[in-house]
């Protein structure tokens, strides 16, 4: 390691645990042409920040002296995005490499309403570009020339310390990006850092101005809270820096009077963060974990005033879930599917085997009721045995529908025997009509069609359709 004489530090090869094995290899091959062509190409970000610490990086962003015009002329599969700064977007397959020309920060003027950038961003140098990010951790750079780390921010020293420090003065840069302060949360409870003191004050000074930011990034940061397990500790910063309260000010009111630390709140984000399955959740499931000891508390306000107790689920749950969908423009299909699962959970309550409850499993959504059925009992410790009935059945009935090569038995199929030329010719037609089940089990449901399965689930209506997206943007 050296430092330069405007404080600068290299890191060089021997003295980092970057290796190129763990690089995209698509990100590389960006990486090389820009160095081939005599371009400074650098990987950027968190790509960095999670290679020190020996973390997969979810993406690799490239940051190059070369202009988005010669970034394109470079690379076929190349898209260049953005309005006030162009970014070219490398496509391999469904792959992005995300190549930035560095810039540095747009000027800002103040008003009583907050800092505002002035100017659209501009072409800057290296270090420009790394002081234009939001913390130390985040500017460092991986040069592919000479496979060292410059860090221009001070961000190798905060990494071995685990300290997320603000680049500038956090007051500041919290009030020009409200953004910023989720970064910081989701930062610090993802990597288990310590948020400097500087940060804390300023997120505890600024955390109101989060309203002012644009809903679909904060709605999308919110999403981002519950991913790398670590909800419990992001939604505990969230609520300790008041930035819950701004957010979602009915979980944050829940938290203050259930016991704030000892919250109930607290062990479904705990079961959430312990699932097995917890990356390949939606954002359905989490929202209504995240509000279903909200939901059971207004079930049980309800049930005490309605006639003879009997209180709609799915209108209680629209109650619950009504004011975080307004205020953050959460996108239906999350919102639908959120109800659903709220609604549909009292059919776990009985073992699969009773009555028409085997129906259930044909439902479009008890994959994700099963997942969030899951993680309330691992929450509530409620019976393991009965859930497993359920996967057990939901697993036969998938293995028996799946779709069989040529020539393959039905599993269920009888043993093959001897068939007489009576029994292969055709049946005569008759009218069917049939009372009660099938004798051979529920059919699966078609795509699109209201089947037979859902008629007698009261949401099916409210249910997502497969092609819409459950992304804030
Ligand atoms: P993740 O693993 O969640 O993708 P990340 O650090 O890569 O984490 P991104 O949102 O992908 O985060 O952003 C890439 C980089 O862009 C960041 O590391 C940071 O340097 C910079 N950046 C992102 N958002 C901001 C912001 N609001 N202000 C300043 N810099 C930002
Ligand atoms: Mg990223």
């Amino acid at each position: 390691m050296f430092f330069k004489r405007d404080k600068t530090v290299i890191r060089e090869r021997h003295d980092h645990c970057i290796s190129r094995a763990n690089i995209d290899p698509d990100a590389l091959r960006v990486l090389y042409r820009l160095a081939n062509t005599g371009h400074t190409a650098y990987l950027v970000g968190g790509s960095v920040r999670d290679l020190l610490l020996g973390r997969q990086p979810k993406d690799f962003d490239i940051g190059t002296d070369a202009r988005p015009n010669d970034i394109r002329r470079l690379f076929r599969n190349c898209f260049l995005i953005g309005r006030r700064f162009r970014l070219a977007h490398i496509v391999f397959g469904r792959k992005v490499i995300e190549t930035s020309t560095f810039r540095r920060q747009p000027e800002t003027s103040e008003s009583d309403n907050g800092i505002y950038q002035t100017e659209d961003n501009t072409f800057g140098t290296p270090e420009e570009d790394a002081k234009r990010r939001d913390f130390t951790v985040n500017g460092l750079f991986y040069d592919i020339k000479t496979f060292s780390v410059i860090d221009y921010v001070g961000g190798l020293k905060d990494l071995d310390k685990k300290v997320l420090r603000s680049i500038g003065d956090p007051n500041i840069r919290f009030r020009e990006d409200p953004v910023r302060m989720m970064r910081a949360v989701k930062f610090a409870a993802r990597l288990g850092f310590t948020i400097d003191r500087a940060c804390r004050k300023a997120l505890l000074k600024h955390h109101a101005d989060i309203v002012n930011a644009s809903i679909p990034r904060v709605c999308e940061e919110v999403f981002r809270l519950f991913t790398y397990n670590s909800s419990g500790a992001a939604f505990k910063l969230l609520w300790e820096f008041k930035l819950l309260q701004d957010l979602l000010p009915e979980v944050s009111a829940y938290i203050d009077t259930t016991g704030k630390e000892k919250s109930p709140l607290w062990k479904y984000l705990a079961a959430l963060d312990a699932d097995p399955q917890n990356a390949d959740l939606s954002n359905g499931v989490r929202t209504a974990l995240l509000y279903y000891p909200l939901f059971l508390e207004q079930l049980r306000k309800e049930e005490t005033h309605a006639p003879h107790g009997r209180v709609n689920k799915q209108h209680v749950a629209r109650m619950v879930l009504h004011p975080v969908a307004t205020r953050l423009h959460i996108p239906k299909t999350t919102l639908f599917t959120a109800v659903a699962l709220m609604d549909v959970q009292r059919r776990f309550a009985e073992s699969p085997k009773k009555g028409r409850g085997h129906r259930f499993v044909f439902h479009p959504a008890f994959p994700e009721a099963l997942a969030f059925q899951r993680i309330l009992v691992a929450a509530e410790g409620g019976d393991k045995a009965l859930l497993d009935e359920w996967q057990a059945l939901y697993e036969h009935e998938v293995a028996r529908n799946a779709p069989r090569p040529q020539g393959e038995e039905h599993p269920d199929a009888e043993a093959d025997e001897p068939r007489d030329a009576e029994e292969d010719a055709p049946a005569p037609r008759r009218r069917r009509r049939r009372r009660g089940p099938r004798p051979d089990g529920p059919r699966p449901e078609r795509a699109g069609a209201t089947a037979e399965a859902g008629r007698d689930i009261t949401v099916s209506e409210v249910l997502p359709t497969p092609d819409r997206t459950d992304s804030c943007e």
